[in-house]
């Protein structure tokens, strides 16, 4: 997925520009990069599967 809005560093206006704000000039970034990678949700579900199974307990 492509996230095309970006966000100003500096004054925090919102744009579609990737080069620089429209506004102040200034530096513009993804204002929300995925908390969680494809990576973690899967190393999370092995676990829930772990401990499922009984290898983890449950007050771990
Ligand atoms: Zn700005």
């Amino acid at each position: 997925m492509k996230w095309l809005l970006r966000k100003c560093t500096r004054c925090g206006a919102y744009t579609l520009r990737r080069d620089a704000c429209p506004r102040c000039g200034g530096p513009v970034k993804v204002p929300h990069p995925p908390r969680f990678s494809p990576e973690d949700k899967y190393l999370k579900y092995r676990y829930m599967m772990k401990k499922l199974a009984g290898e983890i307990p449950e007050d771990c």
